[in-house]
């Protein structure tokens, strides 16, 4: 059980900065909502700070709100936490959406603030309604009808700006509007409307007011004055009671994949001295000291940060560990937390896959990242792979059975040495292109495919031993790929599913937009993307480079995050000269 040494009025603590139920009175009132129940949506240390981030604003009283856990099939009233106010009675309501799964919920919650769905049925008087998160600046067209306005990009970068120029007593378009037009990052989906080619695509997005061209997306340069981690810590989170700081953004690997290799570029690490001291700070709170980011195992300094003596016990976690990057302190570290599981994710069991997501580990790295952290004392093992993924053939899934036996036999092995028999867990998901990536043209594989690829992983280890396999239902899966790559008719599906209350099947039979033309279709190497409208600093011409060179087996080297040298993918602006052909 962790060690919190003190507990605010629902049995969470405060840190320090004291911003729960800031008064209200004189001040724009914001509820923030979290479009999912509360142990998760308090999991989510974005969410985190833009509360915090809201609270430090002066002029600015920020409660927050989630998604209630439904009674009998019936909406309830959506009451903040800190006052229990109704949401519809604040000036702002700002949902923070980081997952597409999550995108029907807002829905139902503006349903049951008693809002019309259609952001241009809302009259003066209602809340502003607001969006932001890795979601919205993915791609926040399938949600565009329903929200006032997205801010697309870091929350640092956005939230001053935006609430120096709102004005609560302006007019609700003239807001809008200027808004739209002066602060940059903001997106205000009415003053744009897309146009189609009779074939369904794409054609072009005109502007219906003096508003930009395209949304660039706002970053922060330089994290080092801004520590991000915890505001409130409660038990109730998938992390009890953890004290998590978010060490880095971005990550520099380039598997072709991941949205948060691209859309955070370049990457940036915290300064040891900074991420020293907020140890320091959570472990005045409690033992537990989550670390996140998308490659921590990559922070400098890592080891001597998780080393260093403390005056108490600490139990380190990570987000995220490479296979080629474990080493004795920081398995140490690991092993000395106490945790019962560590994570290994090759994501594909084969080379030839690997190399096509340019993941950048070896078969080797993974059996002996197995074998360190078992011998570290670690007794469970959790391995993740992707199924479904682009030029994936039957060998490909037949390399993650012969992996995994391979794995466990070096597990046997080591465990047997310690005298102690855990277990692995495989974990398949199925791959969901996602925007901005190298993958955003590249379909989807069928949902009848991807069940049997998990019958035939399942089928293959079905006589190993202390193996289990656990596979995501791959019907989510398509949801999630049809809402990721979405455009604007597929809000059309989420009005149609949220009238069927979430029946998906039978949405699917009562619409006349075909689903599939979302997920299953290979898009031409010069489409025009409902995306294309946020400009997020990747030049689209490397991105396709990088998928071509995934189906042709080549792999890229890993960006070199220094944004004075390298201007390879458009993000930064040095002077190397180098393009993606000679960084292989
Ligand atoms: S331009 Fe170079 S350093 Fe900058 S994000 Fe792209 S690959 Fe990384």
């Amino acid at each position: 059980m962790a060690t919190v040494s003190q507990r605010g009025p629902e049995g969470y603590l405060a840190t320090e900065r004291g911003v729960i139920r800031k008064p209200a009175a004189g001040r724009i009132r914001v509820a923030l909502v979290y479009p999912n129940v509360y142990h998760v949506g308090m999991s989510n240390l974005g969410f985190q700070t833009v509360y915090r981030l809201l609270n430090d604003i002066e002029h600015v009283a920020c409660e927050r709100a989630f998604l209630p856990e439904q009674d009998g099939g019936k909406n309830r009233r959506v009451l903040t936490v800190e006052s229990r106010t109704p949401i519809e009675d604040f000036d702002i309501i700002a949902f923070s959406i980081s997952y597409e799964n999550d995108a029907p919920a807002i829905l139902t919650i503006l349903e049951s603030a008693r809002l019309p769905l259609p952001a241009a049925q809302r009259g003066a008087t209602l809340p502003l309604v607001l969006a932001g998160g890795v979601f919205c600046f993915l791609n926040p067209e399938p949600l565009a009808p329903f929200i006032d306005l997205f801010l697309l990009g870091e929350a640092e970068s956005l939230i001053g700006a935006f609430f120096q120029t709102f004005d609560p007593t302006a007019d609700r378009r003239n807001n809008l509007l200027r808004l739209a037009r002066d602060v940059p990052g903001v997106y205000a989906p009415g003053f744009y409307r897309p146009r189609h080619h009779p074939d369904g695509r794409l054609s072009a997005v005109d502007t219906l007011a003096d508003v930009p061209d395209t949304i660039q997306r706002v970053m922060e340069p330089d994290l080092s004055r801004l520590p991000t981690a915890s505001t409130i810590l409660t038990p109730e989170t998938t992390f009890d009671d953890t004290y998590l700081i978010e060490v880095s953004r971005g990550c520099p690997h380039g598997c072709r994949f991941c949205s948060a290799g691209y859309v955070y570029r370049p990457p940036r690490y915290r300064p040891f001295a900074l991420l020293d001291h907020q140890v320091d700070d959570g472990c005045a709170l409690t033992d537990r000291i989550g670390l996140v980011g998308a490659a921590v195992s990559d922070l400098p300094g890592i080891r001597e940060l998780c080393g260093k003596e403390r005056g108490r016990e600490v139990r380190f976690s990570f987000s995220s560990l490479r296979a080629d990057a474990l080493d004795g302190p920081l398995v140490e570290a690991l092993a000395a937390s106490h945790v019962k599981t560590a994570t290994i994710a090759p994501d594909a069991g084969s080379e030839r896959m690997r190399r096509v997501i340019n993941k950048g580990i070896s078969e080797d790295h993974v059996v002996a990242a197995a074998d360190i952290l078992v011998g570290a004392g670690i007794p469970n093992l959790k391995v993740y792979f992707m199924i479904g993924l682009p030029t994936e053939t039957d060998d490909d899934i037949a390399a993650i059975v012969d992996l995994v036996k391979r794995i466990k036999h070096r597990f046997l092995k080591t465990s047997r040495g310690r005298g102690r028999m855990g277990e692995i867990t495989v974990s398949l998901s199925a791959f969901v292109p996602k925007p901005s990536t190298p993958f955003q043209w590249a379909a989807m594989d069928e949902v009848k495919r991807l069940k049997q690829k998990i019958k035939q992983v399942k089928t293959g280890l079905k006589k190993t031993a202390n193996v289990r396999v656990h596979a995501d239902i791959p019907r989510w899966a398509y949801l999630q790929g049809l809402i990721a790559r979405g455009d604007r008719r597929v809000a059309d599906i989420l009005l149609t599913a949220h009238a069927n209350r979430g029946n998906w099947p039978q949405t699917f039979k009562a619409t006349s937009i075909n689903p599939h033309f979302y997920v299953h279709r290979e898009r031409d190497p010069d489409e025009i993307f409902p995306w294309d409208i946020i400009d997020q600093g990747i030049d689209k011409a490397y991105l396709l480079k990088e998928y071509q060179r995934a189906l042709a087996g080549r792999t890229s080297a890993p960006c070199p995050a220094d944004p004075s040298s390298c201007s390879i993918c458009g993000v930064c602006t040095g002077e190397s000269g180098a393009t993606v052909d000679s960084c292989e």
